[in-house]
Order: C-alpha cells, then sequence, then structure tokens
C-alpha cells in the first residue's frame, strides 16, 4: 500500500503525484450526478494505483458515504486504517477471513451457497451478525448467483440465516457488462433482469438498505441504473471509463494522478545509431537522446515501445525503441534540457502533457490498467490534503 511517502526532500527518479482536490471535486461532482443515491468510493487494487487509504479518506470527506474493494484484505487494511463507514468487498473464495470481516462490520458480498455457508458459520463464532449483500449475475457472466432456481435457492437460504439472526441482507446488487458502450443491448437487458430479481427477493421477505448496479460508465451515462448506491472507481481518479463516451472534461472530472520522471542523461548521437533494446529506433539523424529512467517494472507498458508519449521542455516526445525494465529513451531532436529535467507521462494534460488515455491508446489497452500498474517503486507524493 502506498500510504504514506516520505515529503520529496531530493529531486526523485520519479513520482505519481496525487491531487487529493481533485480526488475530492470528482466525488462531489459524481455526488450531484448520483441525484441522491449515496456513492461508494471503489478503492480496490490499491486505489487503481492512486494509494487506497489517502484517497478512501479524501473520498469520504467529500461525502462518499462507502467505500468497496475487490478483496476482503483490502476492506480490512482500510478499517485498521481508521475508516469508520460502510465498507464493502466483493470478490471472496473458500476459506476467505469471513470471521475477521464480521468483526471489522465490513459488508460482505455472496454469490452462491458455499459462501452464504462460511459466512453463517463465521457469524456464529463472532457471535455478531453478518452484513450480507447478495450479488445477482444479471447477465454480466462472471461473478453473481444466477437468476431462476439459485437465485431462488440463495435468497430463501440467506432469509433463513437472517431469521437466526445470524445475517442481515443489507444490500441487493449487480454488475453491468457493457455500461461503457451506451445502447449496448445487454444494458436494458441487465435492468429489466436486475428489477425482476429485486422483486423477486423484496416479494419472499428481503428489504436490503441499498440496490445497486452501476459503475462509473452507468454513474455517468444512465440515470436510470442509479437505484440507492452508485459504486464509482475510475471516475473518482478523474478518468473517463472509455474516450467513447467521453473525455473526463465533458464530465466535469480532473485527472488525479502526475506520472513524471526526471531526465538521467541527455546525449547528442549521430545518425544511424541504433536505440535500446533490439535496435528497434534507429536515429533518422544527428540528434538528442534523453534518458527517461522507468521501465515496465514501474508499469510503464512494454506495449508502448515506439509509441509512448511524453512531455518534456514543452514538447511531446515519444518513446523511441523498446521500453526495458527501468527506463527507456526519447529522441529530443536536437534539443538539450539539463539531465533532471521533467518529463511528464501523463497528467491532467492541461500543462499541455499526456493523459493516461493517450498511453492506453499507445500501449492498446485502457486507461484504467495504466493507472493501475504503475509499480511500487514508483513513490506517490500527496498534495492538497484536506
Ligand atoms: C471495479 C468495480 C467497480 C468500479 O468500476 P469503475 O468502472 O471503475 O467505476 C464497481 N463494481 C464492481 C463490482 C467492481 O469490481
Amino acid at each position: 500500500m502506498n500510504e504514506t511517502a516520505p515529503a520529496p526532500t531530493a529531486p526523485l527518479r520519479a513520482r505519481a503525484e496525487i491531487d487529493l482536490a481533485a480526488l475530492r471535486a470528482n466525488v462531489r461532482t459524481l455526488r450531484a450526478r448520483a441525484a441522491g443515491a449515496a456513492v461508494m468510493a471503489v478503492v480496490k487494487s490499491d486505489g487503481y494505483g492512486h494509494g487506497a487509504v489517502p484517497c478512501a479518506r479524501a473520498a469520504v470527506q467529500a461525502g462518499a458515504t462507502w467505500l468497496g474493494t475487490a478483496t476482503p484484505e483490502e476492506a480490512l487494511q482500510l478499517r485498521a486504517a481508521g475508516l469508520t463507514g460502510r465498507i464493502m468487498c466483493w470478490l471472496w473464495t473458500p476459506g476467505g477471513p469471513w470471521q475477521a470481516a464480521v468483526e471489522a462490520d465490513l459488508d460482505v458480498s455472496v454469490s452462491g451457497m458455499w459462501a452464504l455457508r462460511e459466512v453463517t458459520e463465521a457469524a456464529r463464532r463472532a457471535g455478531t451478525p453478518a452484513r450480507v449483500q447478495l450479488k445477482a449475475d444479471t447477465g454480466l457472466g462472471r461473478n453473481g448467483c444466477q437468476p431462476g432456481e439459485d437465485w431462488a435457492e440463495l435468497v430463501g437460504e440467506a432469509l433463513k440465516a437472517e431469521g437466526e439472526g445470524l445475517i442481515r441482507i443489507t444490500g441487493l446488487w449487480s454488475h453491468f457488462a457493457c455500461a461503457d458502450e451506451p445502447g449496448h443491448p445487454s444494458i436494458a437487458a441487465q435492468l429489466t433482469r436486475f428489477r425482476d430479481m429485486l422483486a423477486y427477493a423484496e416479494g419472499q421477505g428481503v428489504r436490503p438498505e441499498v440496490r445497486h448496479i452501476a459503475n462509473s460508465p452507468a454513474t455517468l451515462t444512465l440515470s436510470e441504473a442509479r437505484f440507492d448506491l452508485v459504486r464509482t472507481g475510475i471516475a473518482i481518479y478523474g478518468i473517463s471509463p472509455s474516450a467513447e463516451i467521453g473525455s473526463p472534461a465533458d464530465f466535469g472530472l480532473r485527472p488525479v494522478m502526475t506520472l513524471s520522471a526526471s531526465v538521467a542523461l541527455v546525449k547528442q548521437v549521430p545518425g544511424g545509431h541504433g536505440v535500446s533494446y533490439g535496435h528497434h529506433y534507429v536515429t533518422p539523424g544527428e540528434t538528442t537522446l534523453g534518458l527517461v529512467p522507468v521501465g515496465y517494472a514501474d508499469g510503464i507498458p512494454r506495449h508502448a515501445s515506439g509509441s509512448g508519449p511524453v512531455l518534456v521542455g514543452g514538447k511531446w516526445r515519444t518513446v523511441a525503441g523498446r521500453v526495458a525494465m527501468d527506463q527507456f529513451v526519447v529522441d529530443l531532436g536536437g534539443d538539450e534540457p539539463e539531465p533532471g529535467a521533467e518529463a511528464v507521462l501523463f497528467g491532467p494534460g492541461d500543462r499541455g502533457e499526456p493523459t493516461a488515455e493517450d498511453w492506453a491508446q499507445a500501449a492498446g489497452t485502457i486507461a484504467y490498467e495504466i493507472v493501475t500498474r504503475i509499480g511500487t517503486r514508483v513513490p506517490r507524493v500527496y498534495v492538497n490534503e484536506e
């Protein structure tokens, strides 16, 4: 976890600056968009690479009333860091830390009978009821309980456990497959199935506090998907779920992470000089090369070899040749910035720098993966803490 980073007293090789004021503003923007539904800030995978605990605290300051993680370990870390509100985690495997979760008052997701058995057993041992949210697969085809007999059995057994005081069914929920493709027919189909599965459970006597299905793209584009709670991840970090639905600015969001490095070496080379492993770049003429000291170990995608954009001295440069484990090179076209000059890989874009989306396009992936994979060797430097 990147919970604490020492204040940078000396220039850093590389840094991921995390603007917590931007994160708070994004959460407020999403609250307004959620129009009365509560906001869950999703801080799984170390806050999508931004640092789970500082981001969780900032999100709570801005009015997020729920926090969400994938694994129970991630949720327990938030509790241990002193976050006292509602925390939900959804990715369980048999033998998981159910009792610790019950004792930490987490909301846990249950998608099938094995999980319901393990959580009721843990609640019995803990002597406290577990907060359980039943997850429906409304069409994603991933986690969640299938409609029909499976759902009927899960709901029936959960109600029995609730009757025995072992659990409280706090939520009914699901997840979209294609919310980032507005108009995709699966969206309406999933909403219909979700309403049906809710109606069945409520008809049997479930009284959930929250019903929820919306992730960031659904929160941004589908007012009918908000229900009682929206689970926003990527949008709180100021990144659009996909370039097709709009830019961050289109939604009033501001990117939170700025990734930069100190240029480690600048040198003149003749034309015809091969650059980096495999010599996939050869200088077209006499030029200058700049060494940027971050590589795939730091999460810079090797797929961005020959294509990743970097701002140096006010100009966009491109990764020349291969991204190596710890470094890559840019052709500076004859410019000679001082060693130590700032190379900005991505940020909000308003200083002319590329964005995480630009890197996603260069690497053939999504911006989620770009920020989430920034490695632990890159210190996170928090600015604008409240
Ligand atoms: C990651 C995740 C989210 C958040 O998705 P974003 O697209 O980042 O908003 C919501 N719900 C579940 C179940 C998730 O796994």
